[in-house]
C-alpha cells in the first residue's frame, strides 16, 4: 500500500464520523416528527369520537321524538278505551294499548343505553383532550431540546465535513470517485480491510462481505498502491492492522 490507499483509509475514518454526525442530526429531528404524529393521532381519534357522540345524540333525539308520539298515542288510546261501546272494541283497543306500551318500554331502554354510551364517550373525549395537552407540552419540550441539539450537530457536521474535504484533497480523482460510488452503495462503507485467519495455510476474507480473497490480492496490496476491489461486493480492499 502507499499514499493513495492510506489516504482512502483516512478518508474512510472521517466518512464514518461524518455519517455518524449526520445520523445524530436526523435522529434528533425524527424524535420531534414522531411526537408530532403522536399528537395528531390522538387529535384524529378525538375527532372521530366527537362525530360518534354527535351521531348518538341525533339517534337519541329521534328516539325521544318517537317516544313522545307514542305517549300521545297512548293518551288517545286510553280516551278511546273509556268510550268503547262493545267488549270486542274494548279488547282490541286494550291490545293496541298494551302493544304500544311494550314498544315504548323498548324505546326507553334503548334511550337509556344510548345515554350510557354518550356518558362513556364524553368522558373518553375529555380524557383525550387532556392527553393532547400533555403530549403537546412534551412536543414543545422536545422541539426546544431538538433545536439546541440540532445546532450542536450541525456545527459538528460542518467541522467533520471540513476534515473530510481536507482528507479527500490528498486522494487522486479516480480513486476518490470510486470511493464515493461505493460509499453510496454501502451506507458509507467504501473501504474494507482484509481479515486474515491463521490456519495451516493463511486464508483471507473481505471485511465487508466476508467472502474469500486470494493471496495474490494480498500480495498486490503489499507491493503496490493500486485500488483492488472485492470481486464479490466491490468494496475497496486494504490490508488490515494484522496484515
Ligand atoms: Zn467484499
Amino acid at each position: 500500500m502507499g499514499p493513495v490507499l492510506d489516504g482512502l483509509i483516512k478518508l474512510q475514518s472521517v466518512e464514518n464520523r461524518l455519517r455518524a454526525a449526520k445520523a445524530k442530526l436526523a435522529r434528533c429531528r425524527r424524535t420531534v416528527i414522531i411526537q408530532e404524529n403522536q399528537v395528531r393521532s390522538i387529535q384524529n381519534a378525538l375527532e372521530a369520537k366527537r362525530e360518534e357522540v354527535q351521531l348518538t345524540k341525533i339517534q337519541c333525539d329521534r328516539l325521544e321524538l318517537e317516544l313522545k308520539t307514542a305517549d300521545e298515542d297512548i293518551a288517545k288510546l286510553r280516551a278511546a278505551l273509556n268510550s268503547a261501546r262493545t267488549n270486542k272494541e274494548y279488547a282490541a283497543l286494550l291490545t293496541q294499548l298494551n302493544t304500544t306500551k311494550a314498544d315504548n318500554a323498548k324505546v326507553e331502554s334503548q334511550i337509556l343505553e344510548l345515554m350510557k354510551d354518550l356518558e362513556a364517550d364524553e368522558s373518553e373525549c375529555a380524557q383525550m383532550c387532556s392527553q393532547i395537552e400533555q403530549q403537546k407540552q412534551k412536543l414543545e419540550q422536545l422541539r426546544t431540546e431538538a433545536e439546541v441539539s440540532a445546532k450542536k450537530y450541525e456545527a459538528e457536521i460542518a467541522q467533520v465535513q471540513a476534515e473530510w474535504n481536507q482528507a479527500a484533497r490528498i486522494v487522486p480523482r479516480g480513486p476518490l470517485e470510486i470511493f464515493k460510488r461505493v460509499a453510496e452503495t454501502y451506507d458509507g462503507q467504501a473501504v474494507a480491510p482484509i481479515d486474515q485467519s491463521e490456519g495451516k495455510t493463511a486464508s483471507y476474507t473481505c471485511g465487508g462481505c466476508f467472502m474469500g480473497i486470494t493471496a495474490e490480492c494480498v500480495n498486490l496490496l503489499m507491493t503496490k498502491d493500486d485500488i483492488i476491489r472485492c470481486p464479490n461486493c466491490t468494496r475497496i480492499l486494504v490490508l488490515g492492522d494484522a496484515s
